[in-house]
């Protein structure tokens, strides 16, 4: 039976050679173009800048700021940087002006996470200015510290307390500095910690750290325990050794959720193998950073494992349908494999992210596939395309937009 959700992957597999005709000179014109494409679809009036870094212009102001750090494209650092921060500033008065405060703490939907990333693009502008949205971003922790400050969940990666961690884990990253106090990190991971445990109790739950998410028990990077547990243990110096000892039996009690090198989107629910998820926001391709993480830090060769059957499955039923996006598209898919290559230092994965790099600009890809509402958006869009179209040409420094593990 034809599979719905993916195209047929009839590639040959790795024999030891690299595709020479996916190196700098194709894929630089190929980014450059595809920008030019991002750039002719973003509205003109930026007075509404909704959707955040999801799939609103300020993705585009991220993604622009991402090819600029890139030495392959200095020529273009300059324009790529101003044009980022036009966005960026328009998308910052919106979120000032946003009456939500519990919104203006959100990371891929709100102001949080484009705060975060004014601050990223002024400081690399140069402009001493960068401690004011910086400063922003600092004063939103105390948003979303209570425990149940978001009817909804309160605890997830796009809106919740997951967001706000990463967040602040890729500012001090690209900014070399530290964003929040140690005790403002506490803070936030003891009521990741606290809100996870009481949700398993109430629930009567057999494992101890459980969220949801508008009343769904997601498992997966989107809204799911995966990148909330990958936020933990990323800020894992912060928390006392009983609070590590709940994120490690919860990590491994997610690990043992795994059907055939897959995840399903909701604890509990049977994978359907016709109509499977592989997207980096439900299933596998986004697990994978968490087990990614585990792995770095304890050495466990089961995480490493977990990471590798993803990577196959990833290989099998990852030539999505859904676009060319990096939340249930090609690029999410290809990211696994760079990721892999990080894990493992080899190259048959730089090899599979350059076929998969390559069919996105086959006929049978543009003929076959979904057609986008969000052309230029980071996470649905071309946006996120072109991030992976650049890591791809730097391999060692790869990483999947604004989700950091290497850090
Ligand atoms: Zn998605």
């Amino acid at each position: 039976m034809e599979n719905t959700r993916c195209f047929a992957n009839r590639f040959s597999d790795y024999k030891g050679a690299l595709l020479p005709e996916q190196g700098a000179h194709t894929i630089v014109p190929i980014a450059v173009a595809t920008i030019d494409k991002v750039l002719q679809k973003i509205p003109v009036d930026l007075s509404d800048c909704d959707g955040g870094l999801y799939d609103g212009p300020a993705g585009v102001a991220f993604m622009l700021y991402h090819v600029s750090e890139c030495p392959l494209f200095s020529e273009h650092r300059d324009t790529y940087l101003k044009t980022a921060k036009h966005i960026i500033d328009a998308a910052a008065k919106y979120a000032d002006a946003e009456p939500d405060k519990n919104m203006r703490a959100a990371f891929l939907l709100g102001g949080a996470g484009i705060y975060a990333v004014a601050a990223m693009i002024y400081k690399s502008l140069g402009l001493a200015d960068f401690v004011k949205p910086l400063s922003k971003f600092r004063s939103l922790w105390e948003v979303c510290a209570p425990i149940s400050f978001l009817e909804c969940g309160s605890d997830e990666l796009f809106v919740g307390r997951a967001g706000y961690l990463c967040a602040a884990l890729v500012l001090r990253q690209k900014l070399g500095m530290e964003i929040l106090s140690k005790d403002q990190i506490k803070s936030i991971c003891q009521a990741i910690i606290e809100s996870g445990r009481q949700y398993a109790w109430r629930k009567r739950k057999p494992f101890p750290l459980m969220y949801s998410y508008y009343g769904t028990e997601y498992l997966g990077a989107a809204h799911g325990l995966s990148s909330v547990l990958q936020m933990l243990l990323s800020y894992q110096d912060m928390l006392s050794g009983a609070e590590k000892d709940l994120v490690w039996q919860s990590v491994d009690f997610l690990m043992n959720q795994e059907q055939n090198c897959n995840w399903p989107a909701e604890l509990g629910a049977i994978i359907e193998r016709e109509n499977e998820l592989v997207h980096w926001c439900h299933g596998a391709p986004g697990v994978a950073y968490l087990f990614a993480k585990a792995y770095l830090i304890s050495k466990g060769p089961q995480y490493l494992d977990t990471c590798i059957r993803s990577g196959e499955l990833v290989w099998q039923k990852g030539l999505l349908k859904k676009g060319p996006g990096i939340c249930h598209g090609m690029a999410g898919s290809a990211y696994v494999f760079l990721l892999l290559y990080r894990l493992t230092g080899n190259s048959k994965y730089i090899y599979r992210a350059q076929r998969f790099a390559e069919f996105l600009f086959t006929k049978e890809f543009k003929t076959g596939s979904c057609s986008l509402t969000s052309v230029y958006s980071l996470f649905e869009g071309l946006s996120g395309t072109v991030c992976f179209l650049v890591d791809l040409l730097q391999p060692d420094q790869s990483e999947f937009p604004l989700f950091s593990v290497f850090v």
